[in-house]
């Protein structure tokens, strides 16, 4: 069956000769339009660099792929639906210009889709047959405006050939299938396999931010939602000894930024060692401020890294009282001294919500693998929910913050994934 399916998709897939990219925000912009749109193409290139196509540019208002009977539509597919920026794409057969050509080149490749997707539809609902295809609607776009015919003469015209020439009836207002006749300057595209990106701005038009992960549910979230909003993540571990020894994090982390990979692109990790600083905090701090000093001290590093990578500010996972470190007193004191932004894109959503982002996104059944984050010594029973800054500032006089820092950046090398 999987194989029949395979079969199906590939013969169906075969017939297209372009894919249509719309965007999303950067139609929004006005005189930096061409440089988003650059950002973007140039992402789309290095994400489907292994994938054989023919050409990549710019048309009117979208972005067009020029493929060929090599080009693996399917992989194509699963990555682009990843890239931000992109609103929606389809798959789409040329023609000319032509009314009669345009007329018999829609109704040809429609009996092809119909074929399969019917198919489909009834292996799915075997007694269902009313979920079968059975209405259409033309929907003409004319990037040409010297084309012949406007567009509501070109809804008339070719949806009179696919009334005659099919069993599908007209439904204007909830077809089963719309069917895209985009007149461009050199040729006519057709199409109606509409699948959606998840929108937004491509990244690093946003610059790089220092993204905190601690292997935990949300912190992925928080890098994929500024991805989401044009930046780059550059990644950084804070490694902690547990009572079970070296924690066992390495590979869940790695595991977790391959997957964010697939929105950013390559991306660099840091795993910075906490084991001096963790000694310090539990020789010197009350065991209700340690995850305070704590969390403190993870800003200070990555400022260093921030520094090196000329990051422009950091992504948390915090959602407001979520847990003690969360508070907004404590939120206060841990963020009061960072000098670059902290951006919390997760800050005013419920953690169920944070579950279902982390599921579609893939980082989901990664974060509930287990592992050993925070040392149990920096895990108070009672924690302070109310930090006042000059207490926790006066104990940290006790720690040779800065001193450690030097010796820890001395030694930290990025890995790429
Ligand atoms: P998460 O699910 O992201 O682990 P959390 O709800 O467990 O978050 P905390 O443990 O208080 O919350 O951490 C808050 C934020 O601090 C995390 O979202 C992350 O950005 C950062 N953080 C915590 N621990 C680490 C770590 N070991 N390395 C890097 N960043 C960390
Ligand atoms: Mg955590």
């Amino acid at each position: 069956m999987a194989l029949f399916m395979i079969i199906l998709f590939i013969k169906h897939f075969m017939q297209y000769t372009h894919t249509i990219i719309h965007y999303d925000e950067i139609t929004l912009k006005g005189g930096n339009r061409p440089l988003f749109e650059r950002a973007l193409i140039s992402n789309i290139k290095e994400f489907i660099s292994e994938i054989k196509c023919n050409n990549i540019y710019k048309e009117g208002g979208k972005i067009i792929i020029e493929t060929n009977k090599d080009t693996d539509l399917w992989k194509m597919k699963e990555i682009l639906k990843n890239i931000p920026g992109i609103s929606n794409f389809y798959f789409a057969v040329s023609e000319e210009k032509d009314l009669k050509k345009i007329n018999e080149k829609t109704v040809e490749i429609l009996r092809g889709y119909l074929k399969t997707e019917n198919k489909k539809i009834l292996r799915q609902a075997q007694d269902d047959r009313n979920n079968k295809i059975k209405t259409f609607k033309i929907e003409a776009r004319r990037a040409d405006k010297k084309f012949v015919l406007k567009s509501p003469e070109i809804n008339a015209r070719v949806g009179e050939y696919v009334l005659k020439n099919t069993k599908l009836k007209v439904d204007v207002h909830n077809p089963d299938i719309e069917i895209v006749i985009d007149i461009g300057y050199k040729q006519c595209f057709i199409y109606f396999t509409k699948t959606n990106g998840i929108g937004g701005l491509p990244v690093g038009t946003a610059g790089k931010l220092v993204s905190l992960i601690s292997g935990g549910i949300d912190s992925p979230v928080a890098s994929f939602m500024m991805n989401k909003r044009g930046a780059k993540n550059i990644f950084v571990h804070f490694k902690n000894k547990t009572i079970f020894g070296q924690n066992d994090s390495k590979d869940k982390i790695e595991k977790l930024i391959k997957q964010l990979c697939k929105f950013q692109g390559k991306s660099k990790l840091y795993t910075i060692p906490f084991e001096e600083f963790q000694k310090e905090i539990i020789t010197n701090i009350p065991s209700k401020d340690r995850m305070i000093v704590y969390r403190r001290i993870m800003f200070k590093l990555a400022e260093e890294i921030a520094k090196k990578e000329k990051a422009k500010g950091f992504v948390t996972g915090d959602s407001l009282s979520q847990v003690a470190s969360q508070t907004i007193d404590n939120i206060v004191v841990i963020y009061n001294d960072a000098k670059l932004p902290i951006l919390s894109p997760l800050i005013g959503m419920n953690k169920q919500e944070i579950i279902s982002i982390a599921e579609k996104i893939g980082t989901y059944d990664i974060s509930i693998l287990p592992y050993h984050d925070c040392c149990s010594f920096l895990i108070a029973k009672h924690p302070e929910t109310r930090a006042k800054l000059e207490t926790i500032q006066n104990q940290e006089k006790n720690i040779k913050i800065d001193i450690i820092i030097e010796e820890i950046i001395s030694k930290m090398k990025p890995k790429i994934l």
